[in-house]
């Protein structure tokens, strides 16, 4: 059984907890356009459901049924404790590679974005994880492991990956000999030239400590989070796409074959004209670093948050749990994550109203098109919906002082505009 879905609402709690403990103790870990991006990278990763991306269970029930050495009996205890640690070994070959090799960094790299670290970092999960991640776990079930044990063991894996994502909680005594830890893994998050891709676990440190992984956090190295090639957005599109999209330009660009064809299974870090193996990635400057968190007004940022609340209840009660036809289902998706895009573009201090002016009019149109099918409840919910934005939209911020940038997007279409009357 997947555990993961009814661990959803307690995740939100725990984050809720942690923000309300942040600001008594005096150290808030959240800001709310880190926050917002997570949590919409968090609910990207439910797409691949409602693309109906089944191509991982195809290959694993046909490995169960055709090729298993043996069939495990999933009534002994044996069976799952035996499951839950082998997954884990997985678990960390997987999670290693993923760092280690671009083309599986590319799918990785959602998750390591964030420049803090709390309950929302982790909940911060990739949108293409279902392209490559199979491959790894093809072994457990030519070992026999039984389908549903995996998939409560992979779910109950990463429900415990949770609450290792906090910054209060310190380390932990003989616990952080045995167990990833929000210490240990503070450490796997962080940039620091001492901390760089170690703490690889996702239940048990020991793999780690077996295969020469692992680090210690230390209190003279204060961690820095993030990706050291910061990609300083919090559009979640281009965080899912933006080392997919290196890689393509590695394989157009590059002089020789030999480099076209490395690029994917490259060492993360590694360019056209290096030598195979090799990276070019060089020392951390910590004191150097500055986080990205562009200015925005107090509008604005309500702006984009009531969005984001918007998104959240109509991706939970219409894309999650509704009875949409496959054909709305799609629409609905393309819609939210057009709007997550507008929302993003708003947090990274972009003035984007002709984006937003056309955000509102797919909506409109996505209403009129449901109250032809007789969808009279949701095309109501979406004019209201409309209608309340056009109300607000006039009165974000105009001037310079306030809104200093516009989109690119709003950039291009003005550009283009001015072209076709000169
Ligand atoms: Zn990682
Ligand atoms: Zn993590």
């Amino acid at each position: 059984m997947d555990y993961v879905a009814l661990a959803v609402p307690f995740f939100l709690l725990a984050l809720f907890v942690e923000l309300i403990y942040g600001w008594v103790v005096k150290n808030n870990t959240y800001r709310i356009n880190d926050t917002i991006s997570s949590l919409f990278m968090g609910s990207l990763r439910g797409t691949s459901k409602v693309l109906g991306i089944g191509f991982a269970w195809a290959v694993w029930s046909f490995v169960e049924t055709h090729f298993a050495l043996w069939s495990m009996d999933t009534s002994s205890v044996f069976t799952w404790v035996f499951s839950f640690v082998i997954y884990d070994l997985f678990y960390y070959l997987f999670h290693r590679y993923s760092h280690e090799r671009q083309i599986f960094w590319a799918s990785h790299v959602a998750h390591h974005h964030s420049e803090e670290y709390n309950l929302s970092t982790a909940l911060r999960q990739t949108g293409t994880g279902f392209f490559i991640k199979w491959v790894f776990y093809i072994p457990l079930f030519a070992i026999g492991m039984p389908s549903e044990v995996f998939l409560s063991v992979a779910s109950i894996n990463l429900i415990y990956q949770f609450w290792v994502h906090t910054q209060h909680i310190p380390k932990l005594g003989w616990y952080e000999l045995f167990f990833v830890t929000p210490s240990n893994h503070r450490v796997h998050h962080s940039q620091n030239d001492l901390y760089i891709d170690r703490n690889y676990g996702g239940v048990f440190i020991i793999w780690d400590r077996i295969f020469g992984t692992f680090q210690e956090e230390q209190d003279s190295e204060p961690c820095v989070y993030g990706i050291r090639s910061s990609i300083n957005t919090f559009n979640p599109i281009k965080a899912n796409l933006h080392i997919y999209s290196k890689i393509l330009g590695e394989i157009k660009n590059a002089k020789s074959w030999k480099d076209k064809l490395y690029s994917p299974f490259a060492r993360t870090g590694w360019e056209p004209g290096l030598p195979f193996g090799s990276t070019k990635t060089g020392s951390f400057d910590t004191q150097a670093f500055s986080k990205h968190d562009p200015e925005i007004s107090i509008s604005t940022k309500f702006y984009a948050f009531i969005q984001f609340l918007m998104v959240t209840v109509f991706a939970l009660f219409f894309l999650d749990g509704g009875d949409l036809t496959y054909e709305q289902s799609v629409a609905a998706l393309v819609l939210v994550i057009f709007t997550m895009f507008c929302i993003t573009q708003w947090l990274d201090g972009f003035r984007i109203l002709i984006l937003e002016a056309s955000r509102l009019l797919l909506v409109l149109s996505a209403g009129f098109l449901l109250l032809q099918q007789g969808e009279e409840f949701l095309s109501n919910l979406l004019f209201g919906y409309a209608f309340l934005n056009l109300l607000v939209l006039p009165f974000l911020p105009r001037s310079e002082k306030d809104g200093p940038k516009s989109s690119e997007f709003d950039g291009i279409i003005q550009e283009a505009s001015i072209k076709n009357k000169g």
